[in-house]
């Protein structure tokens, strides 16, 4: 596990698996993500060593409810009572009102992906099989800061999930899985989009990211990979040409 501040009270926390963020202020701290169930003792590890206990905890917000970034919240929501933010819709899919995430059959169809085997067994380790969901996901208003340490201010980037959220903290942009850096299944670092078979629906998801382009924020914190800093229409523009 490793620990990048990027800005005062932003944190990227980077796993080999996958990342998540926290962001603390004197109100205390919001998670943003939260890994796979696995990753419940990480999650806690990472606050511990910003100085916080769960104590500290106020919310956890939600970029998309795929297993490897709610994957610890049921934990985190017997130990403490904090509300769960997302987008409207992708409130829905964190209730598993329904389930937009690869299976295992689509795994099986790419199964001769570069590190797949290597993959394949790290999430199963991971817990990535269980199932997971979060009933008291709510939805949130878009477009004007949350009231939680940090006051993100979340957006829809519809696509990899139809309600997959990013926030905006300052000069930071929190991308999930709408763009990232890196990945288990990739061979390159640098700004990319996931094997096609992880997004719900690819052509949206490709034609979305042009909304990504227009931030003015210097720094990206993405769900799998290292930390982007630089323009991100050029972060945009590269992860599109590399397709
Ligand atoms: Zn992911």
């Amino acid at each position: 596990m490793q620990i990048d501040q990027t800005s005062d009270g932003s944190y990227l926390v980077s796993t080999e698996g996958v990342n998540w963020t926290i962001l603390a202020d004197d109100t205390g701290v919001t998670l943003v993500d939260a890994g796979y169930p696995g990753d419940f003792s990480a999650v806690l590890d990472s606050m511990k060593q910003l100085g916080h206990g769960l104590d500290s905890l106020r919310a956890v917000l939600v970029t998309h409810a795929h297993v490897d970034h709610i994957g610890s919240i049921p934990q985190l929501l017997s130990a403490v009572s904090v509300p769960v933010y997302t987008s409207t819709e992708e409130s829905r899919h964190a209730r598993r009102e329904y389930l937009q995430q690869a299976t295992p059959l689509d795994v099986a169809r790419n199964a001769l992906l570069p590190g797949m085997l290597h993959w394949s067994a790290h999430i199963v380790a991971k817990g990535a099989l269980r199932n997971v969901a979060v009933p008291t996901a709510t939805g949130v208003p878009l477009n004007v800061p949350l009231d939680v340490p940090g006051n993100p201010v979340p957006f829809v980037l519809p696509g990899h999930t139809s309600g997959h959220t990013c926030f905006v903290v300052g000069d930071v942009v929190i991308t999930g899985d709408a763009l990232c850096t890196g990945h288990m299944l990739s061979r390159t670092t640098g700004p990319q989009v996931l094997p096609a078979f992880f997004d719900h629906d690819r052509a949206q998801h490709l034609s979305t990211l042009s909304m990504l382009a227009t931030l003015d924020t210097t720094v990206m914190h993405p769900g799998h990979g290292p930390i982007y800093r630089g323009s991100l229409a050029e972060a945009v523009e590269k992860a599109l040409i590399e397709l």
